[in-house]
């Protein structure tokens, strides 16, 4: 047994944990519960609230009870000091983090011990973002007789829902900007990976976090999560998830006509050109997809390749995929862990039934992997698509899974209009040598964000989100601090 697995027993005994709401650790009023499954064996790890809109009402009062008192008084300063503290808190526990986060939703432990720096950056950030918040003195028509200025306030309440795919990263990308800012937040959590975003809210708590700023509801999101978006109590959405559901709490929003931000699916191009530097790129375009087990919004999962160097490197990213370590996340060994449940296994099966049907050629995976370690659980081996053209529907829809869809080029102004050619654009990688390509890719490319030569990046500090229907509004740097904000004007008749 290594030492990740003699941990595990003691994190999650199958036992209850309760959300909590003003500070209070608590059942549903309903009282039931929702079982949360290591998606890699099927073993029991806890039991959960199933949280409805009576718990979501109990938590937008907390909410705003907190944001009307005590969280109120709390100065920039002191809010700054609040998120350092806890990103100390997580330092100190990033190992267990990562290690919920492995149980409960899969994804392989060097992977989420690699993210610390990332997480802890964020918060680090928000802490100082805390601090840099202000308003303009304004000239206006009236010199010496009215001033005007304006001063940035909190815009309140914040209903915060979130995906399974990534929940550290996914809840303090959402939380950590409503702290800089003086918001409370009332977060859903993903049904299908609940448990580390409560240990997320304790070690916030245990740093002092005021009660009912930070409040979690567990739950469904046909249930707790459709309350939530069409709470009259609540001032903005925060979303991250399907671009279908992104459309349903648009439209639920509209009721008080509260402000909504959304980060949405993609199906993002990846353009390796002839003059790419192959080594390099070959890795880096196989995990854009296959990291998470392709469970990633970014997933670079439309592979442009020139035709000239197209059958070379589709074959060097096939057999760099066959070479994937699967296995149980918990293994360090591990790199491609498991599909989060049976029912998204499923709809991968039937991408890959459809690519085959649609006459794509499988140059490796394709299935689902052979052998007891893979019998409880859900999981995909990696795999290439070549022959695939752009009509195909591996070429068109979000798969959320380890599929890649290799598809050749001929030239530049071809691409961009076939890369252009989808109803997304959260995304996109270009692999190129020469400054000039890579430079008039990277503008003509709709996209929220183009990387060079690389993929995945994203930091606390760069602006992360999409255009056309991958969403609306950004996640990190500047702009992301000032959509929890609001600006008041303030006229003065001296
Ligand atoms: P999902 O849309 O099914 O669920 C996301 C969240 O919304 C969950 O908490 C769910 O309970 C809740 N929800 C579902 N129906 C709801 C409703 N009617 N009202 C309110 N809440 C509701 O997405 P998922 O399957 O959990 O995640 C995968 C999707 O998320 C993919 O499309 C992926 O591209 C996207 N994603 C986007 C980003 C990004 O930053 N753009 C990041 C990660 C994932």
């Amino acid at each position: 047994m290594t030492d990740w697995q003699a941990r595990v027993a003691k994190l999650y005994d199958g036992g209850f944990r309760p959300m909590v709401i003003g500070g209070k650790w608590c059942a549903a009023q309903s009282g039931e519960v929702m079982e949360a499954r290591n998606p890699a064996d099927g073993g029991l790890l806890a039991t959960v609230p199933k949280g409805g809109a009576e718990d979501i009402d109990a938590a937008v009062a907390a909410a705003r009870a907190a944001f009307e008192g005590p969280w109120a008084k709390f100065t920039p300063f002191e809010r700054q000091a609040l998120l350092l503290r806890i990103a100390e808190r997580f330092e100190a526990e990033w190992e267990t983090l990562c290690l919920s986060d492995t149980l409960d939703m899969g994804m392989p432990i060097q992977r989420t011990l690699a993210n610390s720096r990332r997480v802890l950056g964020m918060l680090r950030y928000y802490a100082g973002q805390a601090v840099a918040i202000h308003g303009e003195t304004i000239p206006n028509s009236f010199p010496g007789e009215i001033y005007s200025s304006t001063v940035r306030e909190p815009v309140g309440v914040v209903g915060a829902i979130i995906p399974w795919n990534a929940p550290i990263a996914g809840s303090i990308w959402k939380i950590g900007p409503a702290l800089a800012t003086g918001c409370t937040v009332v977060l859903k959590p993903s049904e299908e990976a609940s448990l580390t975003v409560l240990l997320i809210a304790k070690l916030m708590q245990e740093a002092g976090l005021p009660d009912g700023v930070l409040n979690i509801v567990t739950g469904h999101g046909s249930d707790a999560g459709a309350a939530l978006a069409a709470h009259p109590g609540v001032d903005k959405i925060v979303f991250t998830g399907s671009t279908a559901t992104g459309q349903a709490i648009a439209r639920a929003a509209t009721g008080n006509l509260k402000r909504v931000a959304l980060e949405l699916g993609g199906k993002s191009p990846v353009i390796v050109c002839r003059d790419a530097d192959i080594d390099k790129a070959v890795p880096v375009a196989a995990m854009s997809v296959f990291a998470n087990s392709g469970q990633i919004c970014i997933a670079g999962s439309r592979l442009f390749v020139a035709r000239e160097i197209h059958d070379e490197f589709v074959r060097r990213v096939a057999e760099y995929a066959a070479g994937l370590r699967l296995g149980h996340g918990i293994h360090e060994e591990t790199e491609i862990g498991p599909i989060i449940s049976a029912r998204q296994a499923e709809r991968i099966g039937g991408y890959l039934e459809a690519g085959r049907r649609e006459g794509a050629e499988v140059m490796t995976g394709g299935a689902a992997p052979e052998g007891a370690a893979f019998e409880n659980g859900h999981f995909y081996k990696p795999t290439v698509f070549a022959g695939v053209t752009d009509e195909m529907t591996i070429a068109r829809e979000e798969i959320f899974g380890p599929v890649i869809s290799a598809l050749p080029f001929d030239t530049l102004d071809e691409v961009v209009e076939r890369a252009n050619a989808t109803p997304y654009g959260l995304a996109a990688g270009v692999f190129s040598t020469h400054l000039g390509t890579a430079h008039q890719l990277a503008h003509r490319i709709k996209a929220g964000s183009v990387w060079v030569n690389m993929y995945h990046a994203i930091d606390p500090a760069v602006p992360f989100g999409g255009v056309k229907m991958s969403g609306y509004g950004r996640e990190g740097g500047r702009e992301h601090v000032e959509e929890y904000l609001d600006t008041k004007a303030i006229w003065i008749n001296a």
